[in-house]
C-alpha cells in the first residue's frame, strides 16, 4: 500500500462532469489499495474572473485582501469534489489550506511554504477518506490568508508529498506530459518518458508552462518522484526525476519559447566603474527582475547597454531607466517589445562543446538574427524577432533530433 498525493489543475476540474471524473479516478487509485490525498485548483477561469472583479474596484490593491478574495476559487471546488466523491459511494473530507496547517510567510499573492502540519490528514487517512486538499493557499504565523503564485496549486501538491513522505506526487493536467516544445508551436513536438529535475527547472524558468517553478524546485530538494499526467487518459505520462547516465546522451531535453519579455537599450553608457550597479540596483530595489544581459565593448569611453525585463514591467521600468541614464549623462533609451526569447536545455551539455555554435548556425541559417545570447551549464538562450519564434523553435526542434525519439544505448 502507498500513499499517493494526486493533484488536479484547473481544467481536470473545469465543470461538474470533470469533478466526476476526478472523484472516479481518485477512487480507482484507493480501490487499488491506495491511501489518497487529492490537491485541486480553482475551476479553469475561476481565479482569473476574481482578479478581474478585484481590478474593477483598485488598480493596486491591497495584497492581502486580494488573497482572501483570489483563496475563494479553491473552497468551491474541494468541497464539489468531495460531494462527487461522496456521491459515488466513497468517504471525503474536504480541506482549506489553514485547516491542515499549510503555514507560509507573510508574502501575499506570492508567499512562500515554511511547514506543514499533516496531523488532520494523517487522521483522515486512517478513516479511509479521501482527503481533498485546497491548492494554492495557506496562511502565515498570524493567521492571514496568503497564496502562493498562480499555478501555486502544483506546489502545494508537492509540498503535502514531502510533508506526507508520499510514495508518489501525481501531477494531472490538459496534456499528457512535458514535451520537447510547445506541441501548438511544433508539430512535431513529442512527449518525453523521462526529464531531470535540474532541465525541468530550467524548462520552466523559460517559459514552459507545466509546472510552477517552486514545485520543481521543491520536488527537486526533496528527492520527490513527481509524474505529470493527464486527467483525461491512462497515458502513464511523463516522470520528472533525478538526473542519471543515459540522460547525458542526449544533447538537447526540451526547446522553451518565451514571449513575455521586452528589451531595453541604453545608448553610450559611460564607461566607469560603478554605472550597472546603478541601473540594475535602481531597478532591483523596485522588484523588477532583469534577465538577459549584453553589453558592447567599450567606444570612446562609452558602451551600449541591452537587457531584458518582463513584458509588464516594462512601463515602470523604462521610467527608471530614463531616470537613472539622465543621472549618469547617457544618451537616448530605446525599447522593443516585438520580441521572444529561444532556449534550448539538457544536461547533455555539460559534456558537450558546440551546441550553443549549433543554434547560431541554425538561427542564421533561417536568416533570424540574434540580438541577446545568455548562457548557463544546461541551457542556451537567445533573443530574437517575435515573429520568427515559431520558424526557430521548429528548425531547432529538427535540427537537435528531436523530431525522433532517441536512440536507447
Ligand atoms: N488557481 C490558481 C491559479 O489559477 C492556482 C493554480 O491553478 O494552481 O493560478
Ligand atoms: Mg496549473
Amino acid at each position: 500500500m502507498a500513499l499517493i498525493v494526486q493533484k488536479y489543475g484547473g481544467t481536470s476540474v473545469g465543470d461538474v462532469d470533470r469533478i466526476k471524473n476526478v472523484a472516479r479516478r481518485s477512487i480507482a487509485a484507493q480501490a487499488a489499495g491506495h491511501d489518497v490525498v487529492v490537491v485541486v485548483s480553482a475551476m479553469s477561469g475561476e481565479t482569473n474572473r476574481l482578479l478581474k472583479l478585484v481590478s474593477q474596484i483598485s488598480d493596486r490593491p491591497s495584497e492581502r485582501e486580494q488573497d482572501v478574495v483570489l483563496a475563494t476559487g479553491e473552497q468551491v471546488s474541494i468541497g464539489l469534489l468531495a460531494l462527487a466523491i461522496q456521491a459515488q459511494g466513497g468517504k471525503a473530507t474536504s480541506f482549506l489550506g489553514h485547516q491542515v496547517r499549510i503555514t507560509t510567510d507573510s508574502t501575499f499573492s506570492k508567499a512562500r511554504i515554511k511547514h506543514i502540519d499533516a496531523e488532520r490528514i494523517v487522521e483522515a487517512l486512517k478513516q479511509k477518506h479521501i482527503v481533498v486538499v485546497a491548492g494554492f493557499q495557506g496562511q502565515d504565523e498570524q493567521g492571514n490568508i496568503t497564496t502562493l503564485g498562480r499555478g501555486g496549486s502544483d506546489t502545494t501538491g508537492v509540498a503535502l508529498a514531502v510533508a506526507l513522505k508520499a510514495d508518489a506526487c501525481e501531477i494531472y493536467t490538459d496534456v499528457n506530459g512535458v514535451y520537447t516544445t510547445d506541441p501548438n508551436v511544433c508539430p512535431a513536438a513529442r512527449k518525453l518518458d523521462r526529464i531531470s529535475y535540474e532541465e525541468m527547472l530550467e524548462l520552466a524558468s523559460l517559459g514552459a508552462k507545466v509546472l510552477q517553478i517552486r514545485s520543481v524546485e521543491f520536488a527537486m530538494k526533496y528527492k520527490v518522484p513527481l509524474w505529470v499526467k493527464s486527467s483525461f487518459t491512462d497515458d502513464p505520462g511523463t516522470l520528472v526525476c533525478e538526473e542519471d547516465k543515459s540522460m547525458e546522451n542526449v544533447l538537447v531535453s526540451g526547446i522553451a519559447y518565451d514571449k513575455n519579455e521586452a528589451k531595453i537599450d541604453i545608448n553610450g553608457v559611460p564607461d566607469t566603474p560603478g554605472v550597472a550597479a546603478k541601473i540594475f540596483g535602481a531597478l532591483s530595489e523596485r522588484n523588477i527582475g532583469v534577465d538577459l544581459i549584453v553589453q558592447t565593448a567599450s567606444h570612446q569611453g562609452r558602451t551600449d547597454l541591452t537587457f531584458t525585463v518582463g513584458k509588464t514591467d516594462l512601463p515602470h521600468a523604462r521610467e527608471l531607466v530614463e531616470r537613472v541614464a539622465k543621472e549618469i549623462n547617457a544618451g537616448a533609451v530605446e525599447t522593443d517589445v516585438e520580441v521572444s526569447k529561444v532556449s534550448i536545455v539538457g544536461v547533455g551539455m555539460r559534456n558537450h562543446s558546440g551546441v550553443a555554435a549549433k543554434m547560431f548556425q541554425v538561427l542564421s541559417g533561417e536568416g533570424i538574427n540574434i540580438q541577446l545570447i545568455a548562457t548557463s551549464e544546461i541551457k542556451v538562450s537567445c533573443l530574437i524577432h517575435a515573429k520568427y519564434t515559431e520558424l526557430a523553435v521548429r528548425a531547432l526542434h529538427t535540427a537537435f533530433g528531436l523530431d525522433q525519439p532517441p536512440v536507447e544505448g
